[in-house]
């Protein structure tokens, strides 16, 4: 488990588009956490370490999107999904059998239904963590061998927003 702090939207997307640089084809990476916590704007930031240009946007109500950057990356948001049988309708088996990335918001709803083998990546705002409106914790959990055969470079990738490093370590874009 490696713990991270942002304390801006903007940082949140420097911190996944870090992370999109580790991406491989065929890798799966669960977004957790509340209504608005940051999972789109995370995606949003891994989607630009990709290389896309494109905006990314909420896809609730597309169910999933696709775009393509260095990695082909699978877009999914399971949050209105009131019966888990309703993911077999998007053929979430073959995305993940594809060359793309794909990234699913609520992830942890369907988890039982997807292969043990993903990077959790939670976003928590709460007062109980003492939390500034703009600061959010990120807990990045690799579950399986893929992502825990990866588990120093994702420290390193997120050392910037480690939670006890002094602001003037971030990069300044
Ligand atoms: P979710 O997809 O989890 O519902 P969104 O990414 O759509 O959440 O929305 C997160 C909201 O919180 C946005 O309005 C964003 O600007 C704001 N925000 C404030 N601080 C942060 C932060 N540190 N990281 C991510 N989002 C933040
Ligand atoms: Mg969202």
């Amino acid at each position: 488990m490696i713990r991270a702090r942002t304390r801006s939207p903007g940082e949140t997307r420097e911190m996944a588009a870090a992370l999109a640089e580790l991406a491989q084809p065929r890798d799966l990476l669960l977004l957790v956490g509340d209504l608005g916590a940051g999972k789109t704007t995370f995606a949003q930031g891994f989607a630009a370490g990709l290389g896309i240009a494109k905006q990314v946007t909420s896809p609730t109500f597309t169910l999933a999107s696709e775009y393509r950057g260095r990695l082909l990356l699978n877009h999914l948001d399971v949050f209105r999904f009131e019966q888990i049988a309703e993911v077999f309708d998007l053929d979430l088996y073959e995305l993940l059998d594809g060359h793309g990335v794909t990234l699913i918001e609520w992830g942890d709803a369907i988890r039982q239904t997807l292969p043990a083998d993903y990077l959790e990546a939670a976003l928590i705002f709460s007062d109980d963590e003492h939390l500034a409106p703009d600061e959010r914790v990120v807990v990045l959990t690799p579950v399986g061998s893929r992502w825990q055969s990866r588990q120093d470079a994702l420290a390193a990738a997120v050392d910037p927003w480690a939670e006890d490093s002094s602001p003037r370590k971030k990069p300044s874009v």
